[in-house]
């Protein structure tokens, strides 16, 4: 079967959250509550019941024009995967078909590696079910011959699912239609990525987007010698807080758990 790829065309883009309401009901994942924060995006970032989220960002381009912009975040599904190498339990795989990043979440032993190799700091761990999640491209859909769930709901035609030369060819005549300040992300990166996106302005003006994405060196050194390590230890005495230390240093803590614990403790 065909290598295939995600595409999302940002011009095309209305922020319905049509594509975030469907990820959540194919996926059988729960709402959660969030607090407002002065925008429509919500929630703020991605958690590990939302694998995706449309991001809106006011935009004033060099023109003085003020514009929306929209984009929707979720796994890249890398061709050189750093969740994949890192990952001790076989949980992170390619597909075979479609060389999309799938998740075996029975096997995730919540070591927190991918976690801490995501170059798009996509995978959230929850600790109550002590596993991480992300997008899976809708693994049972695709091997099914369907579109994922969030390119089937898209009422725009933003979102399309098929052929990686189909697509990529696509995508380079649409940002040549659209003009100079248009660009897409996500093929030059990492080997290229399995979701691209065709952006309405050039990817720095985006916040939070990243900017130059890039397999650390540490997680490369870590296929080698540091993850049979980390399989000796999975019973927990070292592992994803320990590759995390190799790779970013002290863990800063997640701000939406502080807005939890404040809330929790405060009873607000
Ligand atoms: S974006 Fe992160 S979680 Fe997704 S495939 Fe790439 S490394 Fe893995
Ligand atoms: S491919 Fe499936 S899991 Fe991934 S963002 Fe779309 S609906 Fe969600
Ligand atoms: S469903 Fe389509 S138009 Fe609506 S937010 Fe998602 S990508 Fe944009």
């Amino acid at each position: 079967m065909a290598e295939k790829i995600k595409l999302y065309d940002a011009s095309k883009c209305t922020a319905c959250r049509g594509c975030q309401l469907a990820c959540k009901q194919w996926n059988g994942l729960k709402a959660g509550q969030t607090v407002p924060t002065g925008t429509y995006q919500n929630p703020p970032s991605l958690q590990p019941n939302t694998y995706m989220i449309i991001h809106y960002q006011d935009y004033v381009d060099p023109n003085g024009d003020v514009k929306w912009l929209f984009r929707k975040e979720a796994c890249m599904h890398c061709t050189n995967a750093a969740c994949v190498t890192v990952c001790p339990s076989g949980a992170l795989y390619y597909n075979k078909d479609f060389k999309t990043v799938g998740m075996d979440r029975e096997k995730c032993i919540g070591c927190k590696e991918c976690v801490a190799a995501c170059p798009f700091e996509i995978p959230r761990y929850d600790s109550k079910t002590e596993k991480v999640y992300k997008c899976d491209m809708c693994e049972s859909r695709i091997t099914n011959g369907l579109d994922p769930a969030c390119v089937k709901a898209c009422p725009t035609g933003a979102l399309k699912w098929g052929d990686k030369e189909a697509i990529m060819s696509a995508a380079a005549k649409r940002k040549q239609d659209l003009g100079v300040v248009a660009s897409t992300y996500g093929d030059k990166f990492v080997g290229g990525t399995h979701f691209m996106y065709i952006l309405k302005e050039q990817p720095d003006v985006y916040d939070g987007i990243k900017k130059n994405p890039k397999v650390p060196l540490s997680v490369t050194l870590w296929k080698s010698w540091l993850k049979p390590l980390s399989l000796l230890a999975a019973g927990g005495v070292i592992g994803g807080s320990f590759l995390h230390y190799v790779l970013h240093g002290p863990k800063r803590p997640d701000p939406e758990e502080v807005i939890q614990d404040e809330k929790t403790q405060g009873g607000k």
